[in-house]
């Protein structure tokens, strides 16, 4: 049995081989493994960790696929469902002259969010240390019902949980519905990422200090925000910081969030209570976290992006 798993979407990102255009003057596409806990779960095994991934495809040649790339990653796929009568999810994705992504999802429904709950093992779910999870699989039932179901059951033998908001507000019916899920699960959660762009929808209008004072409120023992080129902040609510990011020549920074959240959490699963991290600590992981994701902007993709131990070792 895995020793980290990962809830939630897996699917296929077809990307226009052509820079600077709109999806209806992209001539072409380049099909490639898509779905962040999916990332996450394929980041962990890189790194040396027994991890597992929870999810639903459908039975057609891109669930075949993406089975593979898991297996051939590492990553244990044994409830990887593949749903008879559904399609794999398909996103298509431009990246406009103004560098703002162009996204269409075909999802009639995908089969990422027709994982139901008979689908989840318990057993399987709770012999896990570490599990990480996002908000796509929980915009819509049956799969919203799935996740919380592994969520809650994680969460009774007292596991490590991660949560990655992981906005992606077009996948949702309507915004005060995203907002609420988000709210809904992150109590769950002992470690939280959230991106820079995501905090302004995730805290609304209240300042810095009365958004972090809410999440850690919920319980949540640490707390991070990633910034982009420029590093990230963390804090725990004894001790915070922010750790500067790496300057390198970027190439696709897809994926950096992903590979940031891999990184970090094999490092804090090492440490049974997250409270009595010390700062220095604290500053380290981040620093081999801001690796880990600087390093995933030098390449093409995501999957192939995502680094090894040892890269990051000989990076930092
Ligand atoms: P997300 O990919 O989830 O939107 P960020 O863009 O904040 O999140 O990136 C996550 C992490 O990846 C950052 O905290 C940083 O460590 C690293 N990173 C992202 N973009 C760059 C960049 N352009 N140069 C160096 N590191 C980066």
């Amino acid at each position: 049995m895995p020793k980290a798993l990962c809830i939630g979407e897996l699917l296929i990102d077809f990307v226009s081989t052509t820079p600077d255009v709109t999806l209806a003057e992209a001539p072409g596409f380049v099909k490639a493994p898509g779905g962040a806990p999916a990332n996450v779960a394929v980041g962990l095994a890189k790194l040396g960790m027994d991890a597992g991934f929870i999810g639903k495809v459908g039975a057609d040649a891109f669930g075949d696929f993406l089975r593979e790339t898991l297996q051939q990653n590492g990553v244990d796929t044994d409830y990887l469902i593949a749903g008879e009568g559904s399609r794999t999810t398909l996103a298509f994705v431009a990246t406009r002259s103004d560098g703002m992504k162009d996204i269409t999802f075909y999802r009639h429904p995908g089969a990422d969010i027709q994982l139901s709950r008979d689908e989840i093992n318990t057993d399987y779910v709770q012999s896990a240390e570490l599990f990480h999870y996002g908000s796509v699989s929980l915009s819509h039932s049956p799969s919203r019902e799935a996740t919380l179901h592994a969520i809650q059951s994680a969460k009774a033998v007292g596991a490590m949980l991660s949560y990655d908001p992981n906005l992606r507000l077009m996948l949702w019916d309507n915004a005060k519905d995203a907002k609420h899920w988000i709210w809904e699960v992150m109590p769950y959660a002992d470690v939280v990422k959230i991106s820079e762009e995501e905090w302004e929808f995730v805290t609304g209008d209240a300042g810095l200090e009365q958004g972090i004072d809410r999440i850690l409120g919920l319980g949540v023992k640490l707390l991070v925000v990633t910034l982009g080129e420029r590093g990230c902040y963390y804090t725990n609510g004894i001790t915070d910081g922010f750790v500067d990011g790496f300057i390198v020549d970027v190439v696709d920074t897809l994926g950096a969030g992903d590979a940031f959240v891999a990184a970090m959490l094999i490092q804090l699963i090492q440490h049974v209570d997250l409270l009595s991290l010390k700062k220095v600590q604290l500053d380290a992981i981040m620093r081999y976290a801001n690796a880990a994701g600087a390093l995933a902007t030098q390449k093409v993709g995501v999957i192939p992006a995502l680094p090894t131990h040892s890269e990051i070792e000989s990076f930092l």
